[in-house]
Formats: structure tokens, C-alpha cells, sequence
């Protein structure tokens, strides 16, 4: 199958691209890295007269410290967070995940906030957003207004950007102290998405988790947080007793549905597995 026709241009800044946008009258769309956009067009699954394209713009490129938080341009390529040394110290849950992401050649070309905008459940950078407590800077025609990640996926592929508004940034709060975290993801094979996947990120004061933040991928039609399983652990130190606890504690925070690829049950049941496996690799760090 073959997109539709359609224009294309390539503004030389968010205000003028947000312009282009509004001038096509609700039939625009924007694209960054294209890696998700360009197969949902070949598939007329979306069939817009113009493309804005906003991959190229400066203001939303790199990766820098600013104040107490890791900001992380929207246009930045999956590839530069798995090989950025800030990400790595200060957002190491981040540089975690990123391998898992697609394959290299989608590395290359995806965008970090090309996937929060998209909002694939089953997607790992949405999911550590959450764990990260990062904040999503958007702009609109009005102004610029953050958004908790906690705030912005609201339901299947659906986030709190309104047409014709562009994620600029994303802001993570730096690791301080004892930060500790770790992912992991069991998929068919490596590169594709995953079942299930799962970050923690946690603070410990010696061998107690002061801070815990525990987020999944692929359970749900958003990423959810676990958070029973976290009031579990707070307070407390990671062993096995408290490992089975937030394990079980998992039955009240994850939901997932039947699909034709596993049960239900399945899902749950690797979600327990997963979280075990974390908690234990965080306690190893120690
Ligand atoms: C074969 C294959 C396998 C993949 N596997 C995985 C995987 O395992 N894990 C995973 O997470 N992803 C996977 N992906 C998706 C990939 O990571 C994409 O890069 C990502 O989902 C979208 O990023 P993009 O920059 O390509 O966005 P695009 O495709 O350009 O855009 C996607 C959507 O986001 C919107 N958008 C993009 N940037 C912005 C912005 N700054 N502000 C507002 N809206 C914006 C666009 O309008 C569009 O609606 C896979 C893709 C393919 C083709």
C-alpha cells in the first residue's frame, strides 16, 4: 500500500511550525523521527495533507543539566540517550531501558519525544517517564505548560497533548544519594516490543528504600505504575520476604486484558517474575 499524497514542510522553529499546523485546518501532522508515522501512513491508517516536520529543530534537540534536572530535547534520538555519559549518571534507569528499544536502525531515526507523544503501551521510554517522574514541557499556540508524566498518558495512545501542540522537552529530576535502578523487558525476541517490561527506581538510606518507584510497560492500555507494591517496600530493606510481598501486591495494581497473543493470567504471572528479578538486582547493587 502507498501513503496518500500529501505536503511537506520543515519550519525553522516550533512557533512557526505550530503556524503551519494550524493553517491546514485539522488535517497536519507532525513529524519527528517518522518511525512510527511513516508505517501508519504506507498503511492509510492515518492519511493527513501535510506533514510538518519538526525532527530537525534546534530547540528541541540535546541532552543538559538545568538545575537540578535532566532535560532531554523531544527531537533527541533514541541512539544519543543510549550513548549520552549525562544520561547514564543521571537518569540511569533511562540508559537501561534504551537498548531495548526497537532495533538500531530505528534507533537511529526514533525520537525520545516521538514515543511519549505516540504513547505505545507496550513502549519502554513512556514507561520510564513515569518511573523517572519526569515532566513533559509542551508548547502550544498559547504558551508553554509542563505536565507530570503521571499526568500525560490518559488512555490507549492517547496523551494530554491537544492537536496542534509539541512536546519541546522532557525534564527528569536528577538521581541523588543512593539511587538505584534497574529494567528489564521479556519479549519473543530481542528488539521486538515486549509482553511484559518493568523499571525500578529507588533511593535507599543504607539498606532502607526511602524512595521507590516502580512503572510497566505492556500490562495496560497506558504505562502503570505499581503502586502497591512500592508502599510495600517503602521503609523497608529488599529481601525476600518483602520481595513476595510487593510481588503479591502486584494483583492490585495490574490489570491486564486477555489479547490473541498471551492470557491474562500469563502477563500477571511474568509481571511477578519481572518485578522479583529488579528488586534482587537492586538489592545486589548494594
Ligand atoms: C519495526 C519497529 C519496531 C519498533 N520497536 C519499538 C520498541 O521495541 N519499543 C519502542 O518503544 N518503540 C518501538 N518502535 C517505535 C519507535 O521507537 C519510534 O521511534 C517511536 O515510537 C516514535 O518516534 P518517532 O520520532 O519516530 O515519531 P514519529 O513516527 O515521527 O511520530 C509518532 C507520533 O508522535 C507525534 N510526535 C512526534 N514528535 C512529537 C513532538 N515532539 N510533539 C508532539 N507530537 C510529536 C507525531 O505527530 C506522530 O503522531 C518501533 C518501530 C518500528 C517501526
Amino acid at each position: 500500500m502507498k501513503a496518500r499524497a500529501f505536503d511537506y514542510v520543515r519550519p525553522q522553529s516550533v512557533g512557526d511550525a505550530m503556524k503551519a499546523f494550524a493553517a491546514a485546518d485539522g488535517d497536519a501532522v507532525f513529524v519527528a523521527g517518522g518511525q512510527s508515522l511513516v508505517p501508519a501512513l504506507a498503511l492509510r491508517l492515518q492519511a493527513p495533507t501535510l506533514l510538518v516536520d519538526i525532527g530537525r529543530l534546534e530547540e528541541l534537540k540535546g541532552i543538559s543539566l538545568e538545575e537540578g534536572t535532566l532535560r532531554i530535547g523531544a527531537a533527541t534520538r533514541h541512539c544519543e540517550i543510549l550513548a549520552s555519559d549525562l544520561v547514564r549518571t543521571h537518569a540511569p534507569l533511562l540508559a537501561e531501558a534504551a537498548p531495548h528499544v526497537a532495533h538500531p536502525a530505528i534507533r537511529n531515526k526514533g525520537t525520545f519525544g516521538g514515543s511519549l507523544a505516540l504513547a505505545d503501551p507496550a513502549a519502554e521510554f513512556p514507561a520510564m517517564a513515569l518511573a523517572l517522574d519526569a515532566v513533559i514541557e509542551i508548547a502550544s499556540p498559547e504558551g508553554v505548560r509542563r505536565v507530570a508524566a503521571e499526568d500525560f498518558f490518559v488512555d490507549l495512545y492517547e496523551t494530554a497533548l491537544q492537536p496542534g501542540e509539541v512536546i519541546v522537552a522532557v525534564h527528569i529530576p536528577t538521581s541523588s544519594g543512593d539511587t538505584r535502578a534497574a529494567f528489564d523487558e521479556l519479549a519473543r525476541r530481542r528488539g521486538d516490543y515486549a509482553i511484559v517490561g518493568a523499571g525500578v527506581n529507588a533511593r535507599f538510606d543504607g539498606a532502607t528504600v526511602e524512595h521507590m518507584r516502580i512503572a510497566f510497560l505492556a500490562v495496560g492500555p497506558t504505562p502503570i505504575r505499581a503502586r502497591s507494591a512500592e508502599q510495600v517496600l517503602l521503609g523497608r530493606s529488599i529481601d525476600v520476604g518483602t520481595i513476595c510481598e510487593a510481588q503479591d501486591a502486584l494483583e492490585s495494581d495490574l490489570d491486564p486484558a486477555d489479547d490473541d497473543q498471551i492470557p491474562a493470567s500469563m502477563r500477571r504471572h511474568l509481571a511477578r517474575v519481572l518485578l522479583g528479578r529488579l528488586l534482587g538486582r537492586l538489592e545486589a547493587i548494594g
